[in-house]
């Protein structure tokens, strides 16, 4: 089946997804300088563009890589960390997950878990997308930019067999063919 591209969130709409969640942490962190935590690979944009929204000082910008899906748009539903990070990253520090989406939330719970286990002084998590419909792992997201139905999204981060993560806009994808098509 042939993969098309539907246009679900342009540029414009994203920044200012972006810019309302860099409001909501400046507010809640003023004075605290959170350590920023990216979720890779799909939250490197998300990341990098939110700390650049941001006025408050930022301690420290790490990433942890998770990996959850295999090829394709199913989930194997399991999580791992495959790359981590410094516990001095963590410990005693006001630490927030910067995903770029939750699905299931295996993945942000098993990064919870494992950031957790590093004694943080205060753990939340932001999301610029959220599909509640999806979820099997309870997780609390007191950050969520846009919460959206149960679509499978590419672009701005978000990839499909490790395509269109350079697209500017989030798009959503309907029919999957062979990974390289
Ligand atoms: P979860 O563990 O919550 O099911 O999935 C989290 C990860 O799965 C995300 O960080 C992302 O890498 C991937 N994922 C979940 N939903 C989508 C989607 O709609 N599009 C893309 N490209 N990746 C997704």
């Amino acid at each position: 089946m042939k993969q098309s591209l539907t246009p679900w969130l342009s540029p414009e709409e994203i920044a200012a997804a972006v810019g309302r969640l860099a409001a909501e942490l400046d507010r809640d962190y003023r004075g605290r300088s959170p350590a920023l935590v990216g979720v890779l690979n799909g939250g490197f944009i998300f990341t990098a563009d939110l700390v650049r929204q941001m006025h408050t000082g930022i301690r420290r910008v790490e990433f942890v890589k998770a990996a959850s899906y295999g090829s394709g748009q199913t989930s194997s539903g399991k999580a791992r960390i495959e790359k981590g990070l410094p516990a001095e990253a963590v410990r005693g520090q006001h630490v927030v997950i910067v995903e770029d989406i939750v699905d299931t939330g295996i993945t942000t719970a098993a990064v919870r878990r494992y950031l957790g286990r590093h004694r943080p002084a205060s753990l939340e998590i932001c999301a610029l997308l959220d599909k509640p419909s999806r979820r099997v792992t309870e997780v609390p997201i007191k950050y969520v930019g846009v919460s959206i139905p149960d679509r499978f999204v590419v672009g701005y981060g978000m990839d499909l067999d490790h395509r269109f993560r350079e697209l500017p806009g989030i798009y959503e994808v309907s029919g999957e063919g062979p990974a390289g098509d």
